[in-house]
């Protein structure tokens, strides 16, 4: 079931039982300014705290030698859920930031050279499949079918329900063990189709979510091609940076207020109850709630005492599993490439090894998949005339002692550089004219993110539902958590449904 189905947007404005109560929202991520969004719509005076000096988190923006830079997120496959937010305000997206469909929705190279056009839409994803791999025709559409019905009676109403225990999972289970959603993703796919380059390029989504497709019911991220069908792949004009500004406004229409360049040291407590914040500047902020769109983990490491944390205790914390991180290489070209797509993904030679290299402290793989965006090719005005911005992803293991990757930069980014050069950019290296790297230590040192992992918790079997972190504090009373680190975890339509379970639950208060 489509959750924008499940639970129709209805404009709530006003709603006056909250009208003045304050609310603070650590962190202006995707989750953060959502909930924030809903929060200010049903009358909480809102206040978003972000430790950088702009908002957006993960998916933040930048500008460089008049070059702009979306630094995370770029397929945009939830504008149904976005439009939601808009709607609760009385408002259209559609007025304040335009969606451009990007099709194909990836174009795929694999080692031996050939090249697979992975379309969101239907025919035109048929199409593909019955030039590259003729025989798996029949058995793609069966996936399809199965995926669908996974989604509709499973997945989609799940990702934006409350799952606090085990016995909340009981009317999905049924639908998922028919589906075969305990499998792995890569065995659900091969029962389908044959052709290894398709099944590769059918069951390499968790990758984007930081999981893996070998791992027990990572089968459940097979319904990500329906979620891609259904609603499509899209880009906004002006950059994802454009979708969080846009957020921003949104908020600031509904009276709630971001302060940047605010980082939040402690949640202040009244025994196991939240009463506020402290910042590093040691202003203190009292409110009736918190709700925490930093890091599950750091939330709970760093920002609240040992003695009150039961459940996320030190040990858990430390114990947890978390998923990779993401090495990132922004630059621009004097020239442009206009045959490269706007989503391009290069497979390696050793699919299966480099998920088993990255997880845990694994290594990384020689020849990993990259992710290569090039957002010119939909939006010409993000790189000057004739030139063209792109960014490369290279997953890598989480940070572990004695990681550096500040040391390593230089030597990664020209491996990249030369595989790009021999692949897809030709004479790239001689092009450059903008260039500026992502490393894990970042994403531990500028986003605060446990271990540098680019999505939070692992998405396992044992780190998902109500063994994930949930919106309603297991520790604290009115601490509230929202983003990648709960349920149903990373990604920005799994967020954006988490900010959805979080206005639920807080309608307790
Ligand atoms: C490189 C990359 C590419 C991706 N691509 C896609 C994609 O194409 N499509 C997709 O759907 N998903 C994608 N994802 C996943 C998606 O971007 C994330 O899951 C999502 O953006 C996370 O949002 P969040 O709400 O958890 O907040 P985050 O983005 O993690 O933001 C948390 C915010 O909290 C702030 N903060 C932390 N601690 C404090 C503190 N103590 N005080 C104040 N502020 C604090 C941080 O500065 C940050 O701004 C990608 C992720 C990465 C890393």
């Amino acid at each position: 079931m489509d959750p924008g189905v499940m639970k129709p947007s209805t404009r709530v404005v006003g709603d006056t039982r909250r009208d003045g109560r304050r609310v603070l929202v650590i962190g202006s991520g995707f989750g953060g300014l959502a909930a924030a969004v809903r929060l200010a719509a049903r009358g909480w005076k809102v206040t978003v705290l972000e430790r950088r000096e702009g908002p957006g988190g993960r998916a933040h923006a930048f500008r460089q030698d008049g070059f702009t830079f979306d630094a995370g997120p770029t397929v945009i496959t939830c504008p149904n859920l976005l439009e939601e937010l808009w709607t609760l305000a009385g408002q259209r997206l559609s007025d304040h930031v335009t969606l451009r469909p990007v099709t194909p929705l990836y174009r795929m190279r694999f080692p031996d050279g050939s090249t697979f056009d992975y379309h969101a839409e239907r025919d035109a994803m048929l199409r593909s499949v019955r030039s590259f791999a003729p025989k798996d025709v029949a058995g793609y559409e069966a996936l399809s079918a199965r995926v669908e019905r996974m989604y509709e009676a499973g997945i989609g109403p799940l990702m934006t329900a409350p799952v606090p225990n085990v016995l909340s999972l009981a009317a999905y289970t049924p639908a998922l063990l028919r589906e075969e959603a305990f499998r792995s993703m890569y065995g659900l796919v091969s029962k389908h189709v044959k052709d290894e380059r398709l099944r590769q390029a059918l069951s390499f989504h968790p990758l984007l979510i930081g999981g893996s497709p070998f791992l027990p019911a990572s089968a459940v991220y097979t319904s990500i091609h329906y979620v891609e069908r259904r609603w499509g792949s899209h880009f906004p004009v002006g950059g994802t940076g454009a979708l969080v500004r846009g957020l921003v406004a949104l908020l600031e229409s509904l009276g709630g207020e971001v302060r940047y360049n605010s980082e939040v040291s402690e949640i202040t407590l009244e025994g196991r109850t939240a009463t506020g914040v402290r910042l590093g500047s040691g202003e203190s902020l009292a409110a009736e709630a918190v709700v925490s769109n930093a890091d599950a983990a750091w939330t709970y490491r760093y920002l609240l005492p040992n003695h009150v944390r039961d459940h996320w205790s030190d040990e858990r914390v430390q114990q947890a599993r978390y998923s990779m991180s993401v090495f990132l290489w922004y630059f621009g070209t004097r020239r442009q490439y206009p045959k490269v797509a706007h989503h391009t993904l290069l497979f390696g030679r050793d699919f299966r090894g480099m998920f088993e290299g990255l997880s845990g402290e694994g290594a990384a793989a020689e020849d990993p998949l990259l992710y290569l965006h090039r957002p010119t090719a939909t939006d010409a005005a993000l790189a000057p005339e004739g030139h063209d911005a792109f960014y490369v992803l290279a997953p890598v293991p989480h940070l572990a002692a004695g990681s550096n990757w500040k040391a390593r930069a230089d030597v990664f980014r020209a491996e990249l550089a030369r595989r790009l050069s021999r692949t897809v950019l030709p004479g790239l290296q001689a092009e450059l004219v903008t260039s500026r790297v992502f490393t894990p230590e970042d994403f531990r040192d500028e986003l605060r993110s446990f271990r540098g992992a680019a999505f939070s918790f692992a998405p396992t079997l044992l780190q998902s539902t109500f063994l994930r972190a949930q919106a309603k504090s297991e520790d604290v009373e009115r601490l509230y958590l929202v983003g990648a680190g709960t349920h149903p975890g990373a990604g920005l339509p799994a967020v954006l449904c988490s900010a959805k379970i979080l206005d639920e639950v807080m309608a307790e208060l």
